[in-house]
């Protein structure tokens, strides 16, 4: 890696070589990142992605690392987690609703079990999901009836080293696990931060919501390492039941496993590789087309190299 590249980085973050970024995702898989930098603040964030643009670096924004699955080569330029993660009081809107700013690097269930217990109403569905609001803006993240369309107001994003552009919900092409960031008008431009609506309600009944939501997903979802669901569902019918109508429910690919819990599930029983997950992937889709003519999308984001070998 180029030495006047590293010697910029390290002016705006620590970076570290060849981190291996089993340690960085929620699967506990992955190789090295050529280079990995962490941004506490925005500034960070846009100094470390600029540094990368200026040099012609490829870089990849990490969230919490919860819906990727990173190849055993690892990742091939910089890598910059994004722990900007500032959260602005609630400001009363003049209808009654009110209006959140937070940084990307904010965690979505974190700030919706905080909102719920201040009794601020419209997050509550996201509070087991594990992940920044960035990365819940790229797939539109949803849970139990709800998303973030539903109370995402705006956007800012860093379009290159100098342009923030503020961009309203509606030109995002948000729709479900998907945006204009996963089908490439967006692509590769960074979520900085992200205003969020939301309105008074009982902080009781909001708690007691959270709590039922709570139990419901540790009854459905298994404990070992995973990446959530791993395919998207089809208009016809959920991935979980296509994959269980398959007999895969439990199947073993060295030690990645399909959840017997929850078969639109792939675990880490150890030390799964990503070739092992992918493996694993390409039969289920492989078996559900064969017996459906139905495609699996995925859903977790494949990143890096080195999957086959
Ligand atoms: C146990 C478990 C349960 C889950 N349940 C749900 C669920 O109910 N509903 C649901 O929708 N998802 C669920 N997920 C998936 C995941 O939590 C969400 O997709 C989440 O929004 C991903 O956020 P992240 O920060 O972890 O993104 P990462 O995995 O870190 O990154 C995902 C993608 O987003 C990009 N990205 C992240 N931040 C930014 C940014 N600031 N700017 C530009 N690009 C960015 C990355 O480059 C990458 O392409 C679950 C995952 C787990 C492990």
């Amino acid at each position: 890696m180029n030495s006047q590249f590293l010697a910029e980085l390290r002016k705006a973050a620590t970076v570290r070589l060849d981190e291996p970024m089993s340690d960085h995702t929620t699967f506990g898989i992955g190789g090295p990142a050529d280079a990995y930098a962490i941004a506490e603040s925005e500034e960070q964030l846009r100094a470390l992605a600029d540094t990368a643009h200026h040099h012609a670096v490829p870089f990849f924004i990490l969230g919490a690392g919860s819906n990727v699955l990173v190849g055993d080569g690892g990742i091939r330029g910089l890598v910059i987690e994004n722990r900007s993660d500032r959260v602005d009081q609630p400001v009363s809107q003049s209808n009654g609703s009110l209006l959140v700013r937070a940084q990307s690097g904010a965690s979505l269930a974190g700030l919706a079990r905080r909102l719920s217990q201040a009794g601020q109403a419209g997050l509550e569905w996201a509070c087991g999901i594990p992940g920044s609001l960035g990365g819940a803006v790229i797939y539109n993240a949803g849970a139990y009836g709800g998303c973030l369309a539903d109370c995402l107001r705006t956007v800012r994003v860093a379009n290159n080293s100098t342009e923030v552009a503020e961009l309203p919900a509606s030109e995002l092409a948000l729709g479900y696990r998907g945006s204009a960031f996963t089908r490439g008008v967006l692509q590769g431009k960074v979520v900085l931060s992200v205003d969020l609506i939301l309105h008074e309600g009982d902080p009781q009944a909001l708690t007691a919501r959270v709590a039922e939501l709570d139990a419901r997903r540790q009854a459905a979802q298994p404990r070992e390492r995973n990446a959530g669901s791993v395919f998207k569902n089809t208009p016809e019918r959920p991935a979980w039941w296509l994959i269980d109508q398959v007999h895969l429910r439990g199947h073993r690919i060295g030690d990645a496993q399909i959840s017997p819990k929850h078969t639109n599930f792939i675990v880490n029983c150890g030390h799964a590789s990503a070739s092992d997950v992918k493996a694993l992937m390409a039969l289920a889709q492989e078996k559900v087309e064969e017996r459906f003519g139905l495609c699996l999308e995925p859903e977790v984001t494949l990143v890096g190299e080195g999957f086959d070998g």
